[in-house]
């Protein structure tokens, strides 16, 4: 990071400048997430998810040789200048096969995929055709070229067909295998420690003493982390101690690409994540205007970055999705916009009391009949509430300071765009 920015940062973490804005912490991180180094080469099936550290380059033309584009015959249109023709069958081309040149006024019973045999400038469909025998009649116009792929018409040798910093999706590899690339060269996978702090926590398994709760932020996060392809170094659950935060601090310095806290970042004196930072390494930024969401710990412990989020599950989901995300793609490799995409509805409710803060409400689209989509909200605002994520399907943006009436227009971001 450059000292301007570290200069920002510093003035970021001081409580006197106030919250800040989304775009500005985002630019921040990401400014922060340069690729992993190390590459390494994958085979193609194993490649899904995965981001592409260096091109994939087409060695030959695609289509390598004219062929059918469908079930039918090849012929020369000359011999076909008008529908009823006749032409003598002179051989059988399935996919697989090759032909031999075809003589004037004949024609090749053909088949999709199946390459066209030299001579032959157009393929007539089956079903505009009647063969009788060894004979063909021809029963509708054909003009040169028809049903014909043509060498190289989708792909050229040499042509670049997936650019680096491509996350694979199932397109991708069939593409790459396409070309015929058994292996591709990916960027390692970001390795990422995760812990909960809390002397509440308890794992699902154990008995509930009075005051306890289950750990449900480790599984919220460690799916998340999986979802979008991380390896994850999971340090447990860290207790309410400035000693204990260090330690784990320390430990996922040293093994991980990025380290992943929930809970105790806020100021209470049972929060111990942020001053853990400052004692260890730097904080950069530990405030959002964001809703829920705000207290979120930036920083650097030994070259390691590290994100605090708050405890709070529904706060983890929205720091994750809006924040996090965006920073490991960007760790991975993946080149382009990683930010999630949101749509346009109409709001199904009112917002009378807008916060300061931008906030992202758990929320629910619905297609009206006229197919325009309408944007329902949970009733609670509590970011404690697991429930109303399961409910959700997606996340509305109110944004900061203004009222919402039914009807009015207001984004929603779909949690497919988040859970990918
Ligand atoms: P904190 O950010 O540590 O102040 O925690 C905020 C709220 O989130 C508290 O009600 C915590 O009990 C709850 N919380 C913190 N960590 C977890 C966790 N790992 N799983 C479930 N709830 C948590
Ligand atoms: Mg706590």
């Amino acid at each position: 990071m450059s000292q301007d920015s570290a200069q920002r940062g510093n003035d970021c973490a001081d409580r006197a400048a106030g919250p800040l804005a989304l775009e500005t912490a985002l630019a921040q991180l990401l400014a922060a997430a340069a690729p992993v180094a190390e590459r390494e080469s994958v085979l193609t099936d194993q490649a899904l998810r995965r981001v592409l550290a260096a091109s994939v380059v087409s060695p030959t033309p695609i289509p390598g040789w004219d062929n059918s584009a469908m079930d039918g015959y090849a012929l020369r249109t000359a011999d076909v200048a008008e529908p009823g023709r006749r032409l003598q069958v002179g051989q059988r081309i399935s996919a697989g096969a090759t032909g031999v040149a075809l003589a004037p006024g004949t024609a090749a019973r053909i088949f999709t995929g199946a390459p066209v045999p030299p001579g032959a400038d157009a393929v007539a469909v089956q079903e505009a055709c009647e063969q009788s025998g060894d004979w063909v009649q021809v029963n509708a116009a054909v003009r040169a070229g028809d049903n014909i792929r043509r060498a190289g018409e989708e792909i050229a040798a040499g042509q670049e067909v997936l650019s680096a910093g491509t996350r694979l999706a199932p397109q991708h590899l069939a593409l790459a295998a396409a070309v015929g690339a058994a292996e591709l060269p990916v960027y390692r996978r970001v390795r990422v420690a995760i812990f909960s702090t809390g002397d509440e926590l308890v794992m699902p398994g154990q008995p509930l003493a009075p005051g306890q709760i289950y750990n449900s932020n480790r599984f919220q996060l460690r799916a998340l982390l999986e979802t979008i392809g991380c390896e994850v170094l999971d340090l447990g659950i860290v207790a309410d101690r400035r000693q204990d935060t260090i330690e784990a601090l320390t430990r996922g310095a040293s093994a991980a690409d990025l380290i992943l806290a929930s809970g105790g970042v806020s100021v209470g004196e049972e929060d111990h994540v942020k001053p853990a930072i400052e004692q260890l390494g730097r904080l950069e930024l530990w405030r959002l205007a964001i809703r829920p969401g705000k207290p979120l710990a930036f920083g650097h412990v030994g070259g390691t970055p590290v994100i605090g989020s708050p405890g709070n599950p529904v706060a983890l989901f929205i720091v994750f999705s809006l924040l996090v995300r965006p920073f490991i793609l960007r760790r991975q490799g993946v080149c382009g916009d990683v930010m999630p995409s949101p749509i346009w509805g109409e709001a199904g409710f009112d917002w009378p009391r807008p916060d300061k803060r931008r906030e992202f409400v758990r929320a629910r689209l619905e297609r009206q009949p006229s197919g325009a989509p309408r944007v329902h909200v949970y009733s609670s605002r509590s970011s404690a509430m697991l429930s109303s994520l399961v409910w959700a399907e997606g996340l509305a943006v109110i944004p900061e300071g203004q009222a919402l009436a039914a009807g009015d227009p207001v984004q929603y971001i779909p949690f497919s765009e988040l859970l990918a």
